[in-house]
């Protein structure tokens, strides 16, 4: 975006996102579908995908009754086929694509002593390995066009770390160094790529937790509240907008916790 648009984005006269083509892993739900609400809002094509085919269908329609222009492709982040039938899809429907969101992402927690190899597994090929699966044939798309913006979403546990998380915190902390090392590799094709770690999200992920554990956790955030998605999203949307003179980047979303 140059000046002069942001300018125009900032006078109202144009949605920041006009004309890009935004695929959101996992948002048939919870983040993925506030970032997606967030894209549409502001005049992106947006591609709804999740494992979940029925929700993914949901959600695509759901958005595009609020006028947005929308497709729901079904994809399982974990399978290199239905990614790339995915890929194909958006090409189809609409030749580019300019910003990837890897946001598809499930928790196995355990305490180390007990975590088995199929819950680090599970969480390693479905947080960390669908980003180098998803990011290969999309990124391919950018270079040719000299455009992309790739969002990764971390996690403040591969930060910091957290009790019954290794598998987790491991995942995270990988996408981290994945994200630092595309922004280096592909910053001469003007593709940027930052990651948001959330802190502590009001979503079905975190609801499994229960209300006990759950304010336990709000008393030690300064901001005195658990993070809503589209807190999340706002963030997503920096890095997607105005943000272009910014990679490599881990903006931590958390009310302060970890201040
Ligand atoms: P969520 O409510 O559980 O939503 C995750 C979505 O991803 C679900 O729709 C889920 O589908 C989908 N998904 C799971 N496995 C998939 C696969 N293999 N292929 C495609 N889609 C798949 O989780 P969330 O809280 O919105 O989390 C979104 C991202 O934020 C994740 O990467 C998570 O690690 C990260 N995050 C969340 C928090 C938090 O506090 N909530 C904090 C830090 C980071 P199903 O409906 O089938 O499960």
């Amino acid at each position: 975006m140059t000046t002069q648009q942001l300018e125009s984005v900032l006078e109202g006269n144009k949605p920041m996102l006009a004309d890009k083509v935004a695929i959101i892993t996992g948002s048939g739900r919870g983040i993925g579908k506030a970032i997606a609400q967030a894209m549409v809002q502001q005049g992106a094509k947006v591609v709804i995908t999740d494992i979940n085919e029925e929700l993914c269908q949901t959600t695509a329609k759901e958005l595009k009754e609020g006028g947005g222009e929308v497709i729901g492709v079904p994809c399982n982040v974990t399978i290199s086929d239905t990614i790339e039938k995915m890929v194909e899809t958006v090409i189809k429907t609409w030749g580019r694509i300019d910003i990837l969101v890897n946001n598809a992402g499930i928790t196995r927690d355990d305490l180390f002593i007990r975590m088995t190899e199929d819950q680090w597994q599970a969480v390693i090929d479905t947080n960390l390995t669908s980003a180098f699966k998803v990011t290969k044939p999309v990124i391919k798309v950018m270079s040719k066009q000299r455009f992309g913006r790739i969002i990764n979403i971390a996690s403040t546990t591969g930060v910091h770390g957290n009790f019954g998380q290794a598998n987790y915190a491991a995942a995270k902390a990988g996408l981290i160094g994945f994200t630092k090392t595309l922004a280096r590799e592909y910053a001469s094709r003007n593709i940027t790529c930052n990651a948001v770690a959330p802190g502590f999200i009001e979503t079905d992920m975190t609801k499994a937790l229960g209300e006990e554990k759950i304010s336990k956790v709000v008393e030690h955030i300064p901001l005195g509240r658990m993070g809503q998605p589209q807190d999340i999203a706002k963030a997503v949307m920096f890095f997607a907008g105005p943000g272009e003179y910014v990679t490599g980047q881990v903006l931590k979303v958390d009310g302060g916790l970890y201040i």
